[in-house]
């Protein structure tokens, strides 16, 4: 076994299993399919062009390259269903549902730059290694809950940043609003779409107590100051909510009450309560995200898990391309196995079943 002693290998092994617990806490034994159409998280499978849910990216498209998207609303998992090409040996589509046939994919489900890995106005990829802040509309009927670079909300190129307070890494963009004074970002492409319902918002006197701020969009106003970071209150924006100006807005903590106050003074036929009621309910309530039992298995779970995500991966190394933990936490497992690669031996699926659930 190389060169590692065994009680090395024991506690290296102990610790990669408490850290897939900390990446991947929940019982990944069920695909999200069959209950339709859930906010929960979501991976991008772009080795088959298709939307899956957490389950599916660990026990099914283990073998893929995978994005994590974290959590869309009103997704159905598409693993399995007749857009999805990944079928193995036995024909089996869904590894969770087991199905030879194709199951009939979603009609509602939306697709998007996301799902080929790119995010945000600039259309790149998320970089893992970078610390910029990035952060995901609330609304979304625009942009289908895209991700944004904060310098891309201000409408400006990256510039310098400032270390956030509490962490280690992330880096805030100069003019940006403080993380904690805000709960929800829309962004200035949804409100676009909905500029008269917007418009409104802004002036309703319960403005005050849902909008932290109003982030006009540097560039869209060719008489606006290009260098305007700074901060707008609401009784200052009346110079920004004219139709060529992009703005995004920023929520205040506890918004959902107000909104509802806001919706519940309409009368039925005002597009404001509309606007509410059919296309943006989850602004009034605490969305409900589905997420997966927590496993509370022993350790078994865990090693099958592990084994499940090496199977057949470990020679990828640094290629995986993605955002997810779940990435990083393979690239681990590969350097934990390189030892014996390099010693010669043969991994075969056996050692590593062997490695992960062989202490029994
Ligand atoms: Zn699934
Ligand atoms: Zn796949
Ligand atoms: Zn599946
Ligand atoms: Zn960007
Ligand atoms: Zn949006």
């Amino acid at each position: 076994m190389s060169d590692i002693s065994a009680s090395e290998y024991v506690s290296r092994q102990e610790e990669l299993n408490d850290e897939a617990r900390q990446v991947m806490p929940w019982d990944a034994s069920k695909c999200t399919y069959e209950m339709g159409a859930l906010k929960q998280q979501v991976f991008a499978c772009r080795t088959h062009n298709v939307g899956i849910c957490y389950s599916c990216a660990i026990q099914c498209h283990t073998k893929c390259d995978l994005v994590e998207l974290f959590t869309k609303r009103g997704f159905t998992c598409e693993c399995g269903t007749e857009k999805d090409s990944n079928i193995d040996a036995n024909n089996i589509r869904c590894q969770l549902r087991k199905n030879t046939e194709a199951d009939i994919p979603s009609s509602t489900n939306r697709y998007g730059h996301n799902f080929d890995g790119r995010f945000c106005s600039c259309d790149e990829e998320y970089d893992p290694e970078s610390n910029v802040v990035m952060l995901q509309c609330l609304l979304g009927t625009e942009c289908n809950e895209d991700w944004y670079h904060d310098h891309c909300i201000l409408g400006n190129e990256a510039g310098p940043c400032k270390k956030i307070e509490a962490s280690n890494s992330e880096c805030l963009t100069e003019g940006f609003p403080p993380l904690e004074s805000f709960d929800g970002l829309i962004c200035w492409k949804c409100i676009k779409r909905h500029h008269s319902v917007f418009q409104r918002m802004i002036s309703h006197p319960l403005s005050e107590k849902i909008i932290e701020q109003v982030v006009p969009r540097n560039g869209t106003n060719e008489s606006s100051n290009k260098s305007n970071v700074r901060k707008r209150n609401i009784d200052q924006v009346d110079s920004v909510l004219t139709p060529t100006v992009d703005y995004s807005i920023l929520l205040k903590p506890g918004y959902s009450k107000h909104f509802k106050e806001i919706k519940e003074a309409c009368s039925k036929d005002d597009k404001l309560f509309i606007f509410f009621e059919s296309l943006a309910p989850f602004l009034l309530e605490d969305e409900h995200v589905y997420e997966p039992p927590i496993d509370v298995d022993d350790d078994r779970d865990t090693d099958d898990l592990l084994h499940n995500i090496l199977q057949n991966d470990f020679d990828r190394g640094q290629a995986i391309a993605g955002i997810s933990a779940l990435n990083a936490l393979k690239s681990r497992l590969t350097d934990f196995l390189k030892p014996f690669a390099e010693s010669g031996q043969v991994v075969k699926e056996d050692d590593i079943k062997r490695f992960f659930v062989g202490r029994e």
